[in-house]
């Protein structure tokens, strides 16, 4: 599946931060991650992490799949609302998920800027607009429901707006915490440092045949090379449907867009916190450490319609009209414009363990919005599965809930 189109920033941005060989030769591990992406790295960092031996292999280059196109900003916050997620799977998963992707959000910020270099990580607020009047009082209650669990949020009326942005909006919640990231380069960063601990990186590999025994399972890859694992873990992103039966996703075209370095941030507060907002499909916008402002959405059906370059080119000109609505006094010349494929789940949660099909499969499907707090989530689940530790948030994200 073409994964991306037209040109995603980080790859201009980062070019190749680092190059892995092909394999050629059988290998033997412990586990073996299947994608080269943000989830396989952090998965196969955190096991990495505990002396297991980890084999991953990527077909692309290492970050070239939905990785590239990824706009990285980093939150707590579900696309389903704390009050919708209730009223979808009951208050204490909805609670509990609302809280793992808090503890995520500071993971990610840790694995950023911990040693050398911070992968452009900056913390920062998030800024939830009501888009109609009537989402003033849902985030009201949104508001409170979040406080009740210990969130630092504001509710901020649209008197409280109009003071600190350049924008008139009925209402909005302010959360305390967040975060910015170059997701393409901490997969780098994090696969460089696994390596040292035994880790084996394999890209331009591509897994061919899977085939399970009683002992774990052995996979091919398209130039005939086997890796015997005991485990596998399927970190294989937006492509993943092609290996199961269930129908977990759907798959849209998203779009988004890098501007050239800006003279500065009028009307957009004191530290350009994140922007979304209550609008399905939402645009957002966040800013970059060389000044550049990224921002994305307006949403097509079809996993792979953001391929149009007509498309590509009325959905860039959408998010830019979008912009400045919001920021007038913000002029802007788009450097870079991409689209790329994006997968909504029913309830807003990834998919994070096992099915029946594949008996010694692991599953870091972290789709949604927020794909990479989730993907941390399931590298800590998943390492609980194979350490045989029991984890009861596992069942949050159960493919069979
Ligand atoms: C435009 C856009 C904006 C986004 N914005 C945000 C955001 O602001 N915040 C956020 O948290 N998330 C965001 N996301 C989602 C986020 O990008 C994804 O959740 C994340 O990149 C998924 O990473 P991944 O490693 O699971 O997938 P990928 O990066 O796609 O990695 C999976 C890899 O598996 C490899 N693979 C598949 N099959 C095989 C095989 N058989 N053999 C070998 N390799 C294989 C693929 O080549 C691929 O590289 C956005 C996504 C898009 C497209």
């Amino acid at each position: 599946m073409d994964l991306t189109s037209g040109v995603p920033f980080w790859i201009i941005r980062d070019g190749l931060p680092a190059v892995y060989p092909k394999l050629k030769h059988d290998r033997r591990c412990d586990v073996a991650v299947i994608g080269g992406g943000i989830t396989g790295a952090l998965v196969a960092h955190r096991f990495a992490q505990e002396g297991i031996h980890v084999v991953l292999v990527e077909r692309r280059e290492i970050g070239h799949g939905s990785t590239a196109a990824t706009t990285a900003l980093i939150q707590y916050e579900i696309d389903s609302s704390l009050c919708e997620l209730t009223d979808r799977v009951g208050e204490a998963d909805a609670v509990r998920s609302y809280q793992l992707c808090h503890e995520a959000v500071r993971g990610i910020e840790r694995l950023a800027t911990e040693g050398e270099g911070g992968c452009g990580h900056r913390r920062t607020k998030s800024l939830y607009l009501a888009s109609r009047p009537r989402d003033r009082e849902i985030l009201k209650q949104e508001c409170d429901a979040r406080k009740r669990m210990g969130i630092e949020v504001d509710f901020l009326d649209g008197k409280d707006l109009a003071q600190q942005f350049s924008f008139r909006r009925p209402a909005a919640l302010l959360s305390q915490l967040a975060g910015e990231v170059d997701a393409y380069r901490l997969t780098h960063k994090l696969l460089g440092e696994a390596i040292k601990g035994g880790l084996e990186v394999y890209d331009r590999t591509v897994v061919s045949g899977i085939e399970a025994s009683n002992h774990g399972v052995e996979l091919t890859t398209g130039d005939g090379c086997r890796i015997q694992a005991r485990k596998v873990v399927f970190a294989t992103g937006y492509e993943t449907p092609e290996y199961l039966d269930q129908r977990i996703v759907k798959l849209t075209s998203t779009f988004a867009l890098a501007t050239a370095p800006v003279d500065g941030f009028d009307g957009w507060g004191e530290d350009q916190c994140l922007i979304w907002e209550t609008a399905r499909p939402y645009f957002y916008a966040r800013t970059t450490r060389d000044g550049r402002i990224i921002m994305g959405g307006a949403d097509r059906p079809y996993a792979t319609a953001h391929r149009q370059d007509k498309l590509l080119s009325r959905q860039t000109s959408r998010l830019r009209s979008q912009f400045t609505r919001l920021f007038p006094r913000i002029p802007i010349d788009v450097d870079w414009s991409w689209g790329g494929t994006f997968g909504e789940t029913k309830d807003g949660l990834p998919y994070i363990g096992t099915v029946p099909q594949f008996p010694h499969g692991y599953f870091a499907l972290g789709y949604g919005g927020n794909g990479i707090t989730f993907s941390l989530i399931a590298a800590d689940l998943l390492l609980d599965l194979f350490l045989e530790r029991r984890n009861p948030d596992l069942k949050i994200f159960r493919f069979d809930r």
